[in-house]
């Protein structure tokens, strides 16, 4: 789960980290009010939507001249003219893809001079078990290209979890950085902060692009991307306050509501399938048959019927979809539940494109009865590779 920039930077803030003061808003007519509540001269509007690269990004409406998502204003009342241009237009940067992003609400911050722009992310890194600070000195808007181009300019300091973030930590990160002055000094603070806000609240991600040393020498967090893991959100009720749901895939959040595992992708074959293992296997066949899944909706082990149907629908809602392919193993998930789910969800919305199923396992006899006695025109496979096949060649034909 994703959460804006202005939430990330008041979270950090709890925990000591320096950054901007700044105020939120959502009507053009709060601009004035926010920007004369900072300190001036310098004011910074920011459009908060849940994607990056907003300093590059274009307002769809406004043409290609036009300032970006992130604007300077030297006046109150240029913060203002920005903030009316701004709000309710679209955002079209390199993450948001096409479409782009409406700008709903906007983050206005006390300006910071900058003396240099740097890159500071932690995450998890898989290959050794442990949550790693990732640095370059070259921050600012294209983190991406550095990574491509000079990737001896991003450093890697992974910690161990028994220590903490040590002295020694401290100093390679802050050398990876070329800090020194109170920047040095503002480190031995900031990073083991950082650490400690990552690992309480289970995030999988904080960036924060650019973090600069400003003028006067001191650190400040200027940019802030944050989002924590899915599966830890249970026990951070302060952290799912705030979602922000008008950012989010409407069928993604959907299926999180029915606590389902649904992944959209590119093709044009929706999958539901129980279990993570069946839905990698059902994918790589499909494109074994050359062609491409549409999703795949993870049903689980203990779904009831009200599931399955939820599962089904959110499957079939995508326009993307041109065939689907049930493939349940029934362990401790029953094929005639299943089925019943299934059976339900195609009476509520209807069926117009082909589906394939293929059950296997606990109550298979019963679930297929079902099926057969429902009256839809549903085809029935005997195996995987069998069920692959007849999907292929149903949307084929
Ligand atoms: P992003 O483009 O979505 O990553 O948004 P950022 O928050 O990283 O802002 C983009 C760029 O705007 C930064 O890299 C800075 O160059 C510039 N910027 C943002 N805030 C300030 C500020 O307070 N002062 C100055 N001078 N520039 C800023
Ligand atoms: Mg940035």
């Amino acid at each position: 789960m994703n959460i804006h920039e202005y939430q990330a930077k008041a979270l950090l803030k709890g925990y000591g980290a320096p950054v901007a003061e700044g105020v939120a808003i959502l009507k053009a007519e709060e601009a004035e009010a926010a920007a004369k509540s900072l300190p001036g001269p310098l004011y910074v509007v920011k459009s908060q939507i849940h994607a990056g690269g907003r300093g590059k990004g274009k307002f769809k409406e406004l043409g290609p001249d036009a300032k970006g998502g992130v604007r300077l204003a030297f006046s109150i009342e240029e913060a203002k003219a920005h903030a009316k241009e701004m709000l309710g237009n679209t955002l079209v940067t390199a993450q948001t893809g096409e479409a782009g992003k409406q700008v709903n609400r906007l983050y206005i911050e006390d300006g910071a001079d900058i003396a240099r722009e740097l890159y500071c992310s932690l995450l998890v890194d898989r290959s050794v078990g442990r949550v790693a600070f990732v640095v370059s000195t070259e921050g600012g808007m294209d983190i991406e290209a550095v990574a491509h181009d000079t990737p001896e300019k991003i450093h890697t300091i992974a910690i161990d979890p028994e220590a903490g973030v040590t002295a020694a930590d401290i100093a390679a990160i802050s050398k990876a950085l070329e800090l020194d002055g109170a920047a040095a000094e503002d480190a031995k603070s900031l990073f083991p902060l950082l650490y400690k806000a990552f690992s309480e609240k289970d995030m999988a991600l904080l960036e924060i692009n650019p973090l600069i040393v400003m003028k006067n020498g001191h650190l400040r967090v200027l940019d802030a991307k944050m989002s924590f893991d899915g599966n830890a959100l249970f026990r951070h009720d302060d952290v799912k306050a705030l979602r922000d749901e008008t950012e989010e895939d409407a069928k993604e959040i959907e299926a999180s509501k029915w606590d389902l595992a649904y992944v959209a992708l590119d093709g044009n074959i929706g999958c539901m399938v129980n279990g993570a293992g069946l839905a990698m296997a059902t994918m790589d066949i499909i494109k074994l048959y050359g062609k491409e899944p549409a999703n795949f909706c993870d049903v689980g082990g203990g779904a009831g019927k009200e599931k399955v149907a939820a599962a089904f629908k959110i499957i079939t809602a995508d326009p993307k979809v041109e065939g689907i392919l049930v493939n349940i193993f029934g362990g401790i998930m029953r094929c005639d539940v299943i089925a019943e789910g299934v059976v339900a969800a195609v009476q509520e919305v209807g069926l117009k494109v082909p589906l394939v199923v293929r059950l296997e396992g606990t109550n298979v006899e019963l679930g297929k009865k079902i099926l057969n006695e429902s009256g839809l025109a549903i085809t029935a496979a005997d195996d995987l590779d069998d069920a692959a096949k007849k999907i292929v060649a149903a949307i084929e034909a």
